[in-house]
């Protein structure tokens, strides 16, 4: 299957406020107008219609950061694949180590939101990566790899429609970046697992990175042969790093 192009996706997790988040987008409107790579803003769910109206007739592509296994009913506080399609969103992360530690989201829990996002025409950003300890411990692939396992297992059949993204726990937030050969290594060991489920799909699925990636890291990471992409969080909330990122993906 041929490559997609590269897919930046920008994680604002808890942040932003009507009047940042205009200003905010307005400026990445302008300055990733016709970029050759794939890009989304994955905005708090108070923000799905602001972002939306601001997006249309964009390349820039609307996201959320979690997604309800369910479809509807007694789910205090989630929001459903069908009414994060009422807003346009096209990707969903989900399985984001904040919401794994925070929220006890097993890797069953991820699978099903994965196949809720499939199953509604929503891309999933599949969220994989190993704590400092684990990868001390010498288990970092044995992790991602029981972590991508549980996704593939429910969802093997479209297993061509995901987008997986290794975020080692102990670069998120920290300034720690993986080195690319690190991250590199991580992404083949994703990229077999892929190849073994799904041979003909595999080289297609886009593989990105997150953890601290930023301005000046984006490009080395990004020239990588098994980095499809990068999903950012503290970088995606100043439009001129993230335009930077951005810039160095297309
Ligand atoms: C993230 O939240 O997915 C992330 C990668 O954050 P940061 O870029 O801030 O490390």
């Amino acid at each position: 299957m041929a490559k997609h192009a590269k897919l930046i996706a920008g994680n604002w997790k808890m942040n932003g406020a009507l009047g940042a988040n205009e200003t905010l987008v307005r400026a990445l409107l302008e300055g990733a107008a016709n970029v050759a790579c794939d890009v989304a803003l994955c905005v708090p769910a108070p923000y799905f219609a602001q972002v939306q109206s601001l997006l249309t007739g964009s390349q820039l592509a609307l996201g959320a950061q979690d997604i309800s296994a369910h479809p509807h009913g007694a789910f205090t506080g989630e929001q459903s694949a069908a009414m994060l399609k009422e807003f346009g969103v096209r990707y969903a992360i989900v399985g984001h180590s904040e919401r794994r530690q925070y929220h006890g989201e097993t890797d069953e829990a991820v699978a099903a939101k994965a196949a809720a996002a499939l199953a509604n025409g929503i891309t999933p950003i599949v969220c994989v990566g190993e704590t400092l300890a684990q990868r001390e411990a010498g288990q970092t692939e044995e992790v991602v790899k029981r972590q991508l396992a549980a996704v593939i297992h429910v969802n093997g059949h479209c297993i061509s429609e995901i987008v997986v993204a290794y975020e080692p726990v102990w670069a998120i937030g920290t300034g720690k970046t993986a080195a690319p050969g690190q991250a590199q290594a991580v992404h083949a060991v994703l990229r077999a697992q892929l190849h073994h489920a799904a041979s003909e799909h595999a080289a297609g699925v886009r593989i990105l990175y997150g953890g601290s990636m930023n301005a000046a890291n984006a490009a080395e990471l990004l020239a990588q042969a098994d980095i499809d992409g990068g999903l950012i969080g503290g970088a995606s909330l100043k439009a001129p790093d993230f335009l930077q990122i951005i810039a160095a993906a297309a």
